[in-house]
């Protein structure tokens, strides 16, 4: 069924004039799948948004990840109200920055203490600048298409080879700042021992995503964290896991525990703030004290550890706490994933689905994905076409073949056969 969108474009077109490309942030663009203007929603209730001409979709996008107990949970809208009456920021410690801190802590072994940001990008960007007072050195490693958030170290592509430095992939990012990152493909170890052989004396911290939610879903192969670790504990160096979309995404807790492998520090962010504004990072005490004011490593924040992100993210990890939702969100991805393939299989469309816990994506290919290039070197236009059938059976996935679809706990079984049938609908017209 084809949907009205008369409406949205028509906010579409008035927000071109006014905010650059007509978004907030790049990725909301439906650029990357044929163009046209984003829907325009209006309110979300659940696992379901509802646009500005009236439409319904079953949504998977979560914001990118944040929504994990849905766009309006009762508990998490509870807090934030009872936030905003109290007083939305002080400027001072409160005892819910204490409380959440705790919750944190004792929920991921690796962290004795936090600090808590605005965004991912904000804790990310911290731990590094963490890692090199710690450390007294400059260079960072990165794997190749994962994500770590816009500040310009982490904007930047792999050189000509594994042991040469980066080239900047935006601009405005220093060629100087280039060349302080080095790149190499995720789930390679080889690759991996051969630039810290090369430059590892020199290496503060190397950047990990443990699963990659940056380029689909993509888990580590067996052996592949263990052996980062090991390399870079050899050179001195720290590992930072980048936890923003897999931290209580699969389990009550980080992808590490549920790994068994583990960082010297980890950036958290997105889910962690039930909707709000959020990021923190944190570590052991010893690592964690280089921070100011007990150490040199500056780091602030007017809007730091604000009440409402603080109340709002204490909610919901009070919400992650009831038994059996993991398992459902995973039981419901699942399904998908199944559906997705048996569509593939019936009209003969080459496909490969991710999933990990209650997140996947689909690839339209014919190969593993296990790193970015596999990613690359998938189907982008059929993702399109695929992105926008969805989208008029009532369905909201994210508008790039590099992003992932997220259960949350408020979708039902019900959702998820409504999901089965479109997919089926949407795979006959590709
Ligand atoms: N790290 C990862 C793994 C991310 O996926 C993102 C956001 N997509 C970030 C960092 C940056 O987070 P934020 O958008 O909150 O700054």
């Amino acid at each position: 069924m084809k949907l009205d969108h008369s409406k949205s474009n028509q906010v579409g077109a008035e927000a071109e004039k006014v905010i650059v490309g007509g978004v907030n942030s790049p990725s909301r663009s439906y650029k990357a799948v044929g163009g046209g203007y984003p829907v325009t929603m209006e309110y979300g209730d659940g696992a379901y948004l509802y646009d500005v001409d009236g439409n319904r979709y079953i949504d998977y996008l979560a914001a990118y990840g944040p929504i994990i107990t849905g766009f309006n949970h009762p508990h998490v809208v509870k807090a934030v109200k009872s936030a905003a009456e109290t007083g939305v920021l002080f400027g001072t410690p409160t005892k819910h920055e204490v409380k959440f801190a705790k919750m944190l802590t004792d929920a991921i072994p690796s962290m004795d203490k936090v600090r808590f940001t605005n965004s991912g990008t904000e804790a990310v960007m911290t731990t590094v600048r963490v890692a090199r007072a710690y450390t007294n050195r400059e260079l960072i490693v990165k794997f190749s298409g994962q994500y770590h958030g816009h500040f310009d170290l982490v904007l930047v592509e792999a050189g000509s080879g594994p042991s040469t430095l980066g080239t900047n992939s935006s601009g405005g990012v220093t060629v100087g700042t280039a060349r302080e990152v080095i790149t190499v493909p995720y789930n390679d170890v080889e690759s991996y021992r051969a630039v810290m052989e090369k430059w590892g004396d020199q290496v503060a911290a190397v950047l990990v995503e443990p699963i990659v939610g940056n380029f689909g879903m993509v888990a580590p192969k067996p052996g592949f964290l263990e052996a980062v670790n090991e390399i870079t504990h050899q050179h001195g160096a720290l590992v930072i896991y980048d936890e923003v979309i897999t931290n209580f995404r699969f389990h009550y807790g980080a992808a590490q525990d549920l790994l068994g492998v583990i960082p010297d520090l980890t950036a958290f962010g997105k889910s962690i703030g039930g909707g709000l504004p959020i990021g923190a990072y944190g570590g052991p005490v010893e690592i964690m004290d280089t921070v100011a004011p007990l150490g040199p490593a500056y780091q602030a924040g007017t809007m730091a550890g604000n009440p409402l992100s603080m109340q709002a993210g204490i909610a919901c990890l009070e919400v992650l706490q009831e038994p059996g939702i993991y398992e459902r969100m995973a039981d419901f991805a699942e399904q998908l994933r199944d559906a997705l393939e048996a569509a593939g299989k019936k009209y003969s469309i080459p496909t490969v689905v991710n999933q990990i816990g209650g997140s996947l994506q689909v690839y339209f290919t014919d190969h593993e994905v296990k790193d970015y290039n596999d990613a690359v070197d998938t189907d982008a236009e059929r993702y399109g076409k695929f992105f926008k059938a969805m989208l008029d059976e009532g369905i909201n996935l994210a508008p790039s073949k590099y992003e992932a679809m997220y259960i949350t706990i408020m979708h039902t079984q019900e959702d998820i056969d409504e999901t089965k049938k479109a997919i089926d609908t949407a795979f006959s017209k590709l």
